[in-house]
């Protein structure tokens, strides 16, 4: 990302700091929640696992190219419409 390499050194550890407590955070809160849904659960925990919103994309598209195949949720993490219609 272009943007990113206009910050300076310090700029751009406040952002990962920042990004990491907003992970953090979001990790906690999820694994507070009841969930309804198996369903639900799985994409929580994925959103919690490979979310980074500094990557680009987003969370089921990140989510969606995850390339850890041998995890014991990959078969069932949630894709994204555009690339399940692909196949
Ligand atoms: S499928 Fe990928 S994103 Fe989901 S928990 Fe496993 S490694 Fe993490």
């Amino acid at each position: 990302m272009s943007y990113l390499n206009e910050l300076t050194p310090e700029q751009r550890q406040q952002l990962t700091d920042k990004s990491q407590l907003a992970r953090k955070a979001k990790s906690e809160a999820n694994k507070q929640k009841k969930y309804k849904t198996i369903r639900a659960a799985v994409k929580a925990h994925c959103i919690g696992c490979i979310y980074d919103p500094l990557a680009g994309g987003t969370s089921i598209q990140q989510i969606t190219n995850c390339p850890v195949t041998r995890c014991e949720l990959y078969e069932w993490r949630p894709i994204s419409k555009a690339s399940s219609s692909k196949d």
